[in-house]
């Protein structure tokens, strides 16, 4: 018997190539009535996902029957941008059915599931939930594409990224999985700057990398190259320590970052003032300091865009978060307005003012797809790529495996994913982390 899409999903490790890495063979299970596709790719400077609409969006179409099958979903919704004319136009020839399309303003976070599930339906989440509990699942469009692939047999062995920034060539193209940052960032030609730091994702809510070596995953968005007294690399390399003592004596509570905040304006109890009034006030031992930051979806925009200060009530919210989950206490977020804001369609972000309020309009070129990256030398396979537990390795040091083949398995009843050879190689080392190939010559 052929096996269930959801089957197919797992034995290739598909997992959310946006960023949560959640194993889509999971989400595959449930019942909905509504699958999204999540085409908004809302951070700046990253273009793979509009690229991957305009290229291959009869594989992202299939991807969505698919997951529209195996989910019972009786409507299928891609959202885009309105300004993708490209991408829009390869989607409505390759789409069928009861499927449609939803076009997005040009605004951010656009891509937060919570926002895209609004946008798309006018559903809410309930504080706190998952889009299953209005009837719908989300993917990334790089994840339907992923799905499609392995219906055909074809598991996860490469990532699309997008190099950009003060590179040669910003570029976005599908690298082997485990390749470093800095082979992707010679791929793109080169840093243009001496003194380069590499924030990996995007701009917004991407961490800086602290070692050029890391290895790209199946969550990889992306790298982008900036001068390390770029002031967007100071803000985010910022002292937790520092964070908080300008935010205890520069906040003047104007409430420009609650005010903007984009789960506030749905109704979220979400009031990064009030945070940071918590941490000024009554500080930080005192147990309910962060309440208002429980639902926070951690975009960054009250820190990168709204405070005029130049604070950082982002940080302050993780770090509130952080303190309450570390308490042990159940989190109980207050009562929000329990509905979208009536200035919420006003107060949105346009991502052109973001760009600028960056500083990074000098680099916000296209970075159009270009073929496959050639085979590295090496890839780092990470063992956990994915939420949940780590695969744990299958092969032996000094192995060999063909691209493609089985190396290392989630623990038995674990929620994990498979994980695959990204080349043909030797298995160099094993260690608690990864798996290193080295690939073959002959
Ligand atoms: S990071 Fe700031 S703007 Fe974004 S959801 Fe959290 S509090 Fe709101
Ligand atoms: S926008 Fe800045 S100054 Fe204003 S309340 Fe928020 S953190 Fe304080």
């Amino acid at each position: 018997m052929e096996p269930k899409i959801a089957e197919y999903a797992r034995l290739a490790g598909v997992v959310g190539a946006g960023g949560a890495g959640f194993p889509t063979h999971v989400k595959l299970g449930s019942q909905v009535d509504t699958y999204l596709v999540n085409g908004a790719e809302c951070e700046p400077l990253l273009y793979k996902d509009k690229e991957l609409m305009r290229l291959q969006a009869g594989r992202v179409v299939d991807g969505l029957s698919r997951a529209m099958e195996a989910t019972g979903a009786n409507r299928g919704i891609i959202a885009v941008k309105a300004k993708y004319s490209d991408a829009i136009q390869a989607l409505r020839s390759a789409m069928w059915g009861n499927m449609e399309l939803c076009l997005l303003d040009n605004f951010y976070p656009a891509g937060d599931e919570v926002v895209i599930v609004h946008e798309a339906t006018g559903r809410t989440v309930p504080p706190g939930g998952i889009p299953l509990q209005v009837g719908c699942a989300v993917n990334n469009v790089e994840t339907l594409l992923n799905l499609s692939l392995a219906v055909q047999g074809t598991p996860v062995t490469t990532k699309a990224i997008t190099v950009c920034g003060a590179v040669e060539t910003p570029i976005s193209f599908v690298a082997p999985l485990g390749i470093s940052a800095r082979q992707a960032i010679a791929h793109a030609g080169g840093a243009l700057v001496r003194n380069p730091t590499v924030i990996e994702g995007g701009p917004m809510m991407g961490a800086v990398l602290q070692d050029l070596d890391a290895p790209c995953t199946k969550t990889t968005g992306g790298y982008v190259v900036l001068p390390t007294e770029h002031p967007l690399i100071r803000k985010k390399t910022r002292p937790d320590e520092f964070t908080k003592r300008i935010g205890r004596s520069s906040c003047d509570q104007c409430s420009h970052c609650t005010e903007l905040c984009p789960r506030y304006l749905l109704g979220y109890a979400v009031e990064p003032h009030k945070v940071m009034r918590g941490l000024g006030m009554a500080g930080e031992s005192v147990r309910n300091w962060a309440l208002w930051s429980l639902l926070c979806c951690e975009c960054g925009l009250c820190s990168l865009y709204s405070c005029p200060e130049d604070l950082n009530p982002h940080e302050v919210c993780i770090m509130g978060k952080h303190s309450r989950t570390a308490s042990g206490d159940p989190p109980r977020p207050p009562p929000g307005l329990g509905r979208a804001h009536p200035m919420r369609t006003f107060r949105k972000t346009p991502v052109d003012r973001l760009i600028h309020r960056l500083g990074l309009a000098d680099w916000d070129l296209p970075a159009p797809m270009v073929g496959d990256m050639p085979q590295p030398g090496s890839v780092r396979l990470m063992l956990k790529q994915n939420l949940g537990a780590p695969a744990l390795p299958i092969v032996q040091k000094g192995s060999w495996v063909d691209r493609g083949q089985l190396v290392a398995k989630p623990p038995q009843g674990a929620l994990g994913a498979n994980l695959h050879a990204s080349i043909s190689g030797k298995v160099e080392r094993i260690d608690a982390t990864s798996v290193w190939l080295v690939r073959s010559t002959s």
